[in-house]
C-alpha cells in the first residue's frame, strides 16, 4: 500500500503499476469497457449512418467514375466489421481478450478509410477520408480503451495494410498529405490516449487507497471496541459490557416474563492472599480463577465478566433457580479443583470463593435491583462463613 501511495503522490508522467495491481486494474478496464460498449453500441451504429449518408449527401459529385465503387462497400464493411466485434463482446471468452478483438476489428476498421484517404485521386475525398481515420483513431483510443502499445500496433498494421494494398493497386499517392493527416492525427491521438490512461491508473489507485483505509478503519473501530469491552488482565469481557448486557438481558426478560439470574462472586480472603504471596501472585490467581469460571458456564448466551477487583459476575438468560445454583455449583467447583494455595485463608488451605444468587422476572423496576440483590445474597454468603453460594429473595 506505501507503494502505491507513493506512485500516486510522485506525479509521475507514466504511471506503471507494479503486480499483481496492474491485474486488477486491467480487470477494472476489461469491466468499464465491456459495460460501455454493451450499452453505448446504438452510438457507433449512428455515427456509421452518418458516415454511409455524408457520401451520397456530400460528395455526389466526386464519387463517379473509378471512385464510385469504393463508398457502399467500405460503408457495408465497416457496418459488419462493428457489428461483429458488438456480438463477439457478448461472449466471455471475447471480453476476456477484448483488446486483441479491439486490435484486430480496430485494424480493419482502419485500414478501409486510410485506403481511401490513400488510394483517392480527389483532394476534396481524400480529406474527407482523413478526418474520418482520424475519428476511428480517436474512437479506438479514447473511447474502446486500448492500451498506449496495442493502439499503436493496431494503427501501424492498419497503415501497412493500406499502403501496401495502395502500391499494389500501383495508385501515386501524395505521401506528404497522407502524413500530415494520417500519421499526425495518429500521433496527436495516441498522446491524448497516453494522458487519459495515465489519469485512470492514478485514479484507479485511488480508489484501491480509499477501499484500503476504509477497511483498515472498520478493522481499528472493531479492536477499539473490543478493548472498550475486555477486561485487560482477565480476557474476561468487563463492568462495562456487563452493564450494557444487563440492561439489554433485564429488557428483554421483561418482555419474555422469563427469568434472569446473576451470580455475584467474590474472592475470600484475596487482600490476606496478596498481602502473603504478593501482588504478581494475586493477578496470576485472578487469571485462573477467570479460567475456571470461563469453563463452568456453558450456554453461549450466558456471561462471565470481571466486575472490578476480586469480583466476578455471571449473567444468565432464561434461567430458573435451579440452573443458576447448578452454575454457582459448578463455578465453586471449578476453583476448587484447581486447588490454587492459599497460606493466609480461614476456611480452606487454597483459594476459595463466595457466590450471591439472584433470579427474578423484570416487573418494571430498574436492572440495579437484580445486582443489589445477587450482592446482598453475597454479603450473606460472606457473613455466614464463605466459600458457599446463598441465593437472594
Ligand atoms: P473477603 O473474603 O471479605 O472478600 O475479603 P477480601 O480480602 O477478599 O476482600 P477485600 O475487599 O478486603 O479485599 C479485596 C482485595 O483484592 C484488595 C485488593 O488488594 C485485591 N485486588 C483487587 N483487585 C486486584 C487485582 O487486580 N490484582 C490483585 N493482585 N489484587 C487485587
Ligand atoms: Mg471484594
Ligand atoms: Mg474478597
Amino acid at each position: 500500500m506505501e507503494r502505491l501511495r507513493s506512485i500516486v503522490s510522485a506525479h509521475r508522467l507514466w504511471c506503471p503499476l507494479p503486480a499483481p495491481t496492474d491485474v486488477l486494474f486491467a480487470a477494472h478496464r476489461q469491466e468499464t469497457f465491456v459495460r460501455m460498449v454493451l450499452v453505448g453500441w446504438p452510438l457507433l451504429v449512428l455515427l456509421l449512418v452518418m458516415i454511409a449518408l455524408s457520401g451520397p449527401l456530400l460528395f455526389a459529385d466526386e464519387l463517379v467514375g473509378n471512385r464510385e465503387p469504393y463508398w457502399w462497400p467500405s460503408v457495408i464493411a465497416e457496418s459488419l466489421i462493428v457489428a461483429l466485434t458488438v456480438g463477439l463482446l457478448y461472449f466471455p471468452f471475447f471480453q476476456k481478450r477484448y483488446q486483441a478483438l479491439i486490435m484486430v476489428a480496430g485494424a480493419l476498421a482502419l485500414a478501409i478509410p486510410l485506403l481511401g484517404a490513400l488510394a483517392m485521386d480527389d483532394t476534396r475525398l481524400m480529406r474527407a477520408m482523413s478526418y474520418i481515420t482520424m475519428l476511428i483513431i480517436t474512437i479506438l483510443v479514447l473511447v474502446l480503451k486500448l492500451s498506449l502499445f496495442n493502439a499503436a500496433v493496431t494503427c501501424l498494421i492498419a497503415i501497412l495494410v493500406a499502403t501496401g494494398i495502395t502500391i499494389g493497386l500501383g495508385v501515386t499517392v501524395d505521401w506528404a498529405l497522407f502524413g500530415w493527416h494520417a500519421i499526425g492525427s495518429l500521433i496527436v491521438n495516441l498522446f491524448i490516449g497516453a494522458v487519459q490512461e495515465r489519469q485512470e491508473r492514478i485514479s484507479f489507485l485511488q480508489s484501491l487507497l480509499l477501499e484500503h483505509e476504509s477497511a483498515e478503519r472498520e478493522r481499528l473501530n472493531e479492536e477499539l471496541a473490543r478493548i472498550a469491552a475486555e477486561d485487560q488482565l482477565t480476557g474476561l469481557p468487563n463492568r462495562r459490557h456487563f452493564n450494557e448486557a444487563l440492561t439489554r438481558e433485564w429488557d428483554r426478560s421483561g418482555r419474555t416474563r422469563k427469568p434472569l439470574a446473576l451470580l455475584f462472586m467474590d474472592v475470600d480472603y484475596f487482600k490476606r492472599y496478596n498481602d502473603s504471596l504478593g501482588h504478581l501472585a494475586g493477578d496470576e490467581c485472578l487469571v485462573s480463577i477467570a479460567g475456571a469460571i470461563r469453563s463452568a458456564v456453558m450456554r453461549p448466551a450466558d456471561l462471565a465478566a470481571r466486575y472490578g477487583g476480586e469480583e466476578f459476575v455471571v449473567l444468565l438468560p432464561e434461567t430458573e433457580v435451579d440452573g443458576a445454583m447448578d452454575v454457582a455449583q459448578r463455578v465453586l467447583e471449578a476453583i476448587d479443583a484447581m486447588a490454587i494455595p492459599h497460606p493466609a485463608s480461614a476456611v480452606a488451605s487454597h483459594v476459595t470463593a463466595s457466590i450471591g444468587v439472584a433470579v427474578m422476572v423484570p416487573l418494571g423496576e430498574k436492572s440495579q435491583r437484580l445486582v443489589d440483590a445477587a450482592d446482598a445474597a453475597l454479603y450473606e454468603a460472606k457473613g455466614s462463613g464463605r466459600h458457599r453460594i446463598v441465593l437472594g429473595h
